[in-house]
């Protein structure tokens, strides 16, 4: 039987500092996923590092190093999520990577419009506002990385009753 999933959302410093993270947050609550975590941290070197581990191999080290370097220009949100299936949920909803290729209707799709190529022609992140765990393995790193067990919450929602 598919269970209850968690998944690991960061508002990332570009959400955070245009002012979206309350119009991002309301498209969770509006679906009837649960907030079981949430905190605004400014991360570090060594936590970007270990969350964005695989990214140099994956694509190189000045991806890398924009990447690393654009998630502590400012402070991020933290969400956990918990809801059915909610890793690819969520990922659907955030959209694809390069906000062009995002569709209306994805996060990345209506709140920002950059490219790939733009990005790659001037050596700069893909500002794409937010992060979303990618399967069901790296969202229990995730959220075991970024969240103690004392700052994760067991209460019971409204919609609960009719969505879980
Ligand atoms: P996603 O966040 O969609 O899961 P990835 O895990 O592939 O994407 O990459 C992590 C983050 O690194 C992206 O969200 C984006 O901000 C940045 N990034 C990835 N590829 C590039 C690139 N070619 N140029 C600039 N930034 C990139």
């Amino acid at each position: 039987m598919a269970a209850l999933e968690r998944t690991l959302v960061l508002l990332k410093p570009d959400a955070v500092a245009r002012g979206l993270a309350g119009r991002i947050l309301q498209r969770f609550e509006d679906a009837g996923l649960k907030v079981v975590g949430t905190k605004m941290v400014q991360i570090d070197a060594d936590l970007a590092k270990k969350h964005y581990f695989d990214l140099e191999e994956r694509f190189g080290k000045s991806v890398f190093d924009v990447t690393a370097n654009f998630m502590q220009t400012g402070p991020v949100i933290a969400l956990v999520l918990e809801g059915v299936e909610v890793v690819a949920t969520v990922r659907r909803m955030v959209g694809a990577t390069f906000p062009n290729q995002a569709p209306p209707g994805t996060i990345r799709g209506d709140f920002a419009h950059t490219s790939k190529a733009y990005t790659e022609a001037k050596g700069i992140v893909a500002a794409n506002l937010i992060h979303a765990s990618g399967n069901v393995e790296e969202a229990k790193y995730e959220v075991e990385l970024w969240f103690s067990e004392t700052e994760l919450f067991d209460y019971q929602t409204v919609a609960e009753r009719y969505l879980f």
